[in-house]
């Protein structure tokens, strides 16, 4: 089956021929700007099994640094996707469809979390910084 995934307007979806990895929640200043909320919430995807089904003129795309973007929708902003040297990287999940078969894995770089932030209780590891695995385009 299939994953799709939609901006709030519509007007944008995408599928993916394949599985999200590597669920996270980034708690970093970056994130709050770019995710417009408390942290990220944005896993991992291969390049190859992510395909633009509707409204691919619609994308607006940002680069902040060097080989690191995200993608939103010029209509309504949802932020759809993060790119990696142009590829796209991973998925906001709060875009994809509401029943994924996945849950947040870690949240990292709590230690940089807004001050008005209650960190969640749920368990799920929470790193002051990156993860330990952690690579230097991880969002
Ligand atoms: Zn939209
Ligand atoms: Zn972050």
């Amino acid at each position: 089956m299939a994953i799709t995934g939609s901006c709030f307007c519509g007007a944008i979806s995408y599928r993916i021929e394949g599985t999200l990895r590597d669920a996270r929640s980034c708690h970093c200043s970056n994130c709050r700007k770019v995710f417009s909320g408390q942290a990220s919430a944005y896993a991992l995807v291969e390049p190859e099994e992510f395909s633009w089904v509707s409204g691919k003129d619609l994308l607006t795309t940002y680069e902040p640094k060097k080989d690191v973007g995200f993608q939103f929708c010029r209509v309504c902003g949802s932020t759809l996707c993060g790119l990696y040297k142009g590829n796209v990287h991973g998925v906001t999940l709060g875009c994809a469809q509401e029943d994924l078969d996945i849950r947040l894995s870690k949240h990292i770089f709590v230690g940089d979390k807004a001050a008005w932030e209650t960190l969640p209780d749920d368990g799920v590891p929470q790193y002051e910084e990156g993860s330990p695995k952690n690579k230097p385009e991880d969002i």
